[in-house]
């Protein structure tokens, strides 16, 4: 679908981009992402992807929103505590952007229903807290060869990664997810206020440049952020020939 005048006005800045121009526009128009997770790295992502005008965005999440969320998640107020977090986070974006369709599934994302929400996207990003959901998300992406935008915060620090599709997955990083005692649950972690905000960004960031096809993405590498001194590290992440998931599986 082409752009309209409206639209050509809305995503001006965007059309002065060469890299993005009039076609990147319309394939993120045309595009569609699901974000797992409506908390501190989803308020963002979906926040960037709606103003950006990727045409639809699906939204996971099974939470209500808690007064302790509010330091962090930016889609919510006070007067959403208790609510749905994919509902209100809905409204507030169908608020920035009338045009972007949101589809809002409010499930518990597990290995029964995974492969049937993410068949109808085209990136799956990763906004989760919990070890469970990303290798659930880690191991569809494989499967259906979909592109995994991986986020992840911890007290000051974030990093982010492009995952699945031809790239290496999370089981290329580490084969299993730690064992339960080894894990210190999120609830149970500090947060500072803006990181979710810069990693989400950066995830948005990276779909975005998956959409138009432009410039280096984090493919086969993760960013290290460390925010409370301020610096940035780069690893790259090879795929594993050996790795149970996307590789012939003999580790
Ligand atoms: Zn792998």
């Amino acid at each position: 679908m082409a752009l309209n005048k409206k639209e050509q006005q809305r995503y001006k800045r965007h059309l002065m981009l060469p890299q993005v121009d009039e076609t990147g526009q319309e394939k993120i128009k045309n595009s569609r992402v699901l974000v797992v997770g409506a908390g501190g790295l989803g308020c963002p992502v979906a926040m960037q992807l709606c103003c950006a005008g990727v045409g639809t965005i699906g939204l996971v999440d099974f939470d209500v929103v808690d007064v302790s969320n509010l330091q962090r998640q930016l889609l919510y107020t006070e007067a959403d505590v208790g609510k749905s977090k994919v509902q209100t986070a809905r409204q507030r974006l169908k608020a920035m952007n009338s045009e972007v369709n949101i589809i809002c599934i409010e499930d518990k994302l597990d290995r029964t229903n995974a492969t049937e929400i993410f068949e109808k996207f085209d990136i799956i990003v990763d906004a989760t807290d919990n070890f469970d959901a990303r290798y659930v998300i880690s191991d569809t992406c494989v499967k259906l060869g979909k592109p995994h935008v991986y986020g992840a915060i911890y007290e000051f620090y974030g990093q982010v990664a492009v995952l699945g599709g031809e790239g290496p997955c999370l089981r290329c990083l580490q084969p299993q997810p730690p064992k339960k005692d080894e894990i210190v649950e999120a609830k149970d972690v500090g947060v500072f206020g803006a990181i979710p905000g810069v990693i989400g960004s950066l995830q948005a960031c990276e779909v975005l440049k998956i959409i138009i096809g432009a410039g280096k993405t984090l493919k086969g590498r993760m960013i290290f952020i460390d925010m409370l001194n301020m610096t940035f590290d780069e690893v790259e992440i090879p795929k594993y020939p050996k790795c149970i998931s996307c590789g012939k599986g003999e580790n």
